[in-house]
C-alpha cells in the first residue's frame, strides 16, 4: 500500500499517538558499541528522524497524550511522542539541542541507581565483559559451560546471563556484575560513568520543557522481581528524581532486558499505587483514547529515516508491521 493511501486510512480510524522509543544518540556509534551495542544512534540520522517529525507529523508531549487517553483533551492527527530510556549523557549534550532546535518535546526516562552510582545499567558491563574477555568458556549459575570462541558464542552466553542478572536488584546485581567481570577477567572502562546524565542535566531539560521519567532503580524485568522489590523500584526512583527535580515525576518506562514479558498485572497495580500516571512497555503499537495508561505501547524508531516513516504510516493505518 502506498503511502497516500496509509494516511486516508488512517485518517478513518481517528485520533492516536506514536511513541516512539530512543536510547542513545551518538556522533560516533562504534565508539561504544561493546558497551551499549545496538542501541546507540547516529547523530545524522537521529536529526533526519526528528526534521522528519516536525515537518509531517505532529510532536506531542507525553503528559498531552495522558490527557488525551484519559478523554479529558483532544490531540493533533499523526500525533508522536519521543522518549529516552536509560538517561544517557547524550540525550542532554547531543539529542536535546536538535530536539529543541525543532520544537519536539521529549520525555527521559531515567535509571535512578545508575545515575546516582555513575554508572550504565547492567547490561552494557555484560555485554562488556563477553564482548571483551580472552576466556575460552563460561559457566552459567546452573553449572552449563558456554563456549567463547566466535562472536556468536560470546553472544549467545551474553544472553544467557542476562536471563539471570535481568531477575536480580540492588546489592545481588552489583555482585553479579562484580563476580562476572572476575570471572571473565575483564575491566570495565573506569571513565563509563560519564556515559550517565547528572541531575543538573535533568534539571536543565525540565526547564527547556522535557520530561524526566522513571526508568527504576536497578533496571531489573520487573515481571521477575517480587512485589515489594517491585515497589521499592518504582517509589525509591519516584522519590529520589522528585527529591533532586522538585517537581512531580508521573511517567514510568519498564526496562526491558531480557526474558518476557517484562511487565504483569501485579506491576501494573503497584505503579498505579505508587502514584504514576502513564507507564510505557516495549510492546509494540500505539495508544488510543480509553487505553490502558499504564500499560502503553511503544514503537521503535528504526535505523533510517525512511524506516521510521513508513513505521509510522503503517501504524497510524492501523497496520503495524
Ligand atoms: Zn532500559
Amino acid at each position: 500500500m502506498g503511502s497516500r493511501l496509509l494516511q486516508a486510512a488512517g485518517r478513518l480510524r481517528g485520533p492516536s499517538a506514536a511513541i516512539l522509543m530512543y536510547h542513545s544518540v551518538m556522533e560516533d556509534p562504534g565508539s561504544q558499541e561493546a558497551y551499549l551495542g545496538e542501541i546507540i544512534l547516529s547523530q545524522k540520522v537521529f536529526r533526519q528522524q526528528i526534521e522528519l517529525l516536525a515537518r509531517q507529523f505532529r510532536p506531542t508531549s507525553l503528559d498531552q497524550v495522558e490527557q488525551f487517553i484519559n478523554g479529558k483533551a483532544k490531540i493533533p492527527e499523526r500525533a508522536v511522542v519521543v522518549t529516552f530510556d536509560d538517561g544517557y549523557t547524550d540525550n542532554y549534550e547531543i539529542a536535546a539541542p536538535v530536539l529543541n532546535e525543532l520544537g519536539v518535546p521529549a520525555t527521559f526516562y531515567v535509571t535512578v541507581g545508575c545515575v546516582d552510582r555513575k554508572t550504565p545499567p547492567w547490561p552494557a558491563h555484560l555485554r562488556y565483559c563477553f564482548r571483551t574477555t580472552k576466556q575460552k568458556r563460561w559457566t552459567d549459575s546452573s553449572g552449563n559451560s558456554w563456549p567463547l570462541s566466535s562472536t556468536q558464542q560470546r553472544e549467545s552466553a551474553f544472553l544467557r546471563s542476562c536471563d539471570e542478572c535481568c531477575q536480580l536488584t540492588s546489592m545481588v546485581q552489583e555482585r553479579y556484575v562484580a563476580s562476572l567481570a572476575s570471572e571473565l577477567d575483564a575491566q570495565v572502562p573506569v571513565d563509563s560513568g560519564a556515559l550517565m546524565m547528572n541531575y543538573d542535566q535533568m534539571r536543565a531539560l525540565v526547564k527547556q520543557g522535557h520530561i524526566i521519567g522513571s526508568h527504576t532503580m536497578t533496571h531489573p524485568n520487573m515481571a521477575y522481581v517480587n512485589s515489594g522489590v517491585a515497589r521499592h523500584e518504582m517509589m525509591e526512583s519516584k522519590r529520589r528524581l522528585e527529591e533532586e527535580l522538585a517537581t512531580p515525576v508521573l511517567h514510568f518506562a519498564y526496562p526491558c532486558p531480557a526474558l518476557s514479558p517484562h511487565w504483569t498485572e501485579g506491576t501494573i497495580a503497584i505503579s498505579r499505587e505508587v502514584g504514576y500516571a502513564t507507564a510505557v512497555t516495549t510492546n509494540g503499537g500505539i495508544a488510543r483514547r480509553g487505553d490502558d495508561p499504564l500499560r502503553l505501547k511503544r514503537m521503535g524508531s528504526g535505523e533510517t529515516v525512511d524506516a521510521l516513516q513508513w513505521r509510522l504510516e503503517c501504524a497510524f493505518a492501523g497496520q503495524l508491521r
